[in-house]
């Protein structure tokens, strides 16, 4: 798989598409490619802080040059991370410990599959 790595204005495009394909038009999402300083979670390509009663959301994307130095085996996929962390709002209301890994495996699936046919269209 080829890495995807998109400008923030790449970013910008594709956020507001794919909060519109998973009908998450409710919600406040902003997006930013941020260094690896700047991510409370160092180990992951993208988080997503956000709250829930309020329906607010701010994505994290790890850019590309400390992506490369995490020695990462999977490639970077900046819209993959994106559709990823969007998907986490759908779950939101079923988050617990218990529940991280299920969540966070099904999210993969769907954010690989969602991509993947987006991808075929053209
Ligand atoms: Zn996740």
């Amino acid at each position: 798989m080829p890495e995807v790595i998109l400008t923030d204005k790449q970013l910008q495009e594709r956020l507001k598409y794919w909060q519109e394909r998973l009908r998450l038009r409710d919600w406040d999402i902003e997006a930013e490619i941020v260094p690896l300083s700047a991510m409370d979670d160092q180990t992951h390509g993208g988080e997503n802080t956000y709250l829930l009663q309020s329906k607010a959301s701010r994505i994290s994307i790890l850019n590309h040059g400390d992506y490369q130095n995490m020695n990462c085996i999977i490639p970077h996929d900046m819209e993959e991370t994106l559709v990823h962390e969007l998907l986490h709002l759908h779950f939101a209301p079923f988050d617990s410990e218990k529940n991280y890994m299920p969540i966070e495996q099904a999210i993969e699936s769907l954010a690989k599959a969602f991509v993947e046919t987006d991808r075929q269209k053209v």
